[in-house]
């Protein structure tokens, strides 16, 4: 009877594993026609100073307009497009759309502020990635210091010498670089001294609950403290409340990024968050035309 059961779940299971693949499948097909048919959007989050709320940056985080599901997040596309090889011609559309979108702020709101992209591991060992950063920039005429990469701990440390190699091109070239989720990864921080960094992003689970717990404001704390020493700059990801603003500020850091200054936007709303900088509203309607 055990055995029967046991065939029972497993024919379950079987159907729900195969159900899964499926929904994978398909995904993985329409994924490929969203390139082409237009589907992809760029949001971008704004990062301000947090004393002043002056906008220091922004973060361009891709969105994918299904046609029949909606807007569909990250999560669930970057492992697919991973899986599939896709993100290697997604990454070099978000790479290239965000250079666009940032020139034409630039151009028509004098927005000098820089623009960071997430590159995900697959595209950090392709051995062109310095190739079709600088040729996305030459293309979009974006000036280098106006893009920030954004890596992982791990992406470094899978292969020190070649990360080594890549970042100091870029530097070189003038292109920022961002840790990304600082403290979840583990790297050392003797390699980390040895990296031409730009800046690191304190992870969001850390940020959470810095005002609550003490674990979480020690672990903060020493992430500033450290970025600090080393000349690095700190950004806080997921800043969601006063406490925790309170908190950051009293640590010493800088710069933040979160809903309490403002979600992830699509571009003409971000034109409207930076339209009290632009000069007039005749600017703002120009941007808006121009994007559209
Ligand atoms: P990330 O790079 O750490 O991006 C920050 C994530 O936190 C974003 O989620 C953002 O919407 C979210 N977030 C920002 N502020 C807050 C807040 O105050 N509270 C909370 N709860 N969340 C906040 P999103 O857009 O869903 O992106 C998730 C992850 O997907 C990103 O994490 C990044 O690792 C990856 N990703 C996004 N866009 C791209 C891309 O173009 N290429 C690659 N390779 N990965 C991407
Ligand atoms: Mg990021
Ligand atoms: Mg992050
Ligand atoms: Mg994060």
């Amino acid at each position: 009877r055990a055995k029967g059961l046991g065939g029972n779940c497993y024919q379950l299971y079987e159907h729900r594993m195969n159900a899964r693949a499926h929904e994978l499948l398909v995904m993985e097909s329409s994924l490929h026609k969203s390139l082409r048919a237009g589907e992809l959007r760029l949001f971008y989050q704004p990062q301000v100073d947090l004393a002043t709320g002056e906008l220091i940056g922004m973060e361009a985080l891709l969105r994918w307009q299904h046609p029949t599901r909606g807007l569909v997040l990250p999560g669930e596309i970057i492992p697919i497009a991973e899986d599939c090889g896709l993100i290697v011609p997604i990454g070099e559309w978000v790479l290239r759309t965000a250079c666009r979108q940032l020139k034409e702020l630039q151009q028509h709101c004098g927005t000098a502020v820089p623009v960071a992209v997430n590159v995900s591991s697959r595209q950090f060992v392709k051995t062109d990635l310095v190739d079709t950063i600088a040729r996305t920039l030459h293309e979009t005429g974006l000036p280098p210091r106006l893009l920030e990469i954004e890596i992982t701990e791990s992406m470094i440390m899978h292969d020190l010498d070649a990360a080594l190699a890549i970042l100091s091109e870029l530097r070189r070239m003038g292109v920022r670089i961002a840790i990304d989720d600082f403290g979840t990864g583990y790297s050392s921080l003797s390699h980390l001294k040895h990296l031409p960094i730009s800046r690191l992003k304190i992870d969001r689970s850390f940020v959470r609950d810095v005002a609550t717990n003490a674990n979480d404001a020690a672990i903060t704390g020493a992430v500033i403290f450290l970025a600090r020493t080393m000349g690095l700059e700190v950004i806080a990801e997921g800043v969601e409340n006063a406490a925790q603003l309170d908190f950051l500020m009293r640590n010493g850091c800088i710069l933040g990024q979160g809903y309490l200054f403002s979600p992830p936007l699509p571009v003409d709303e971000l034109v409207t968050f930076i339209h009290g900088r632009c000069d007039s509203a005749a600017t703002a309607l120009a941007v808006l035309q121009a994007f559209a």
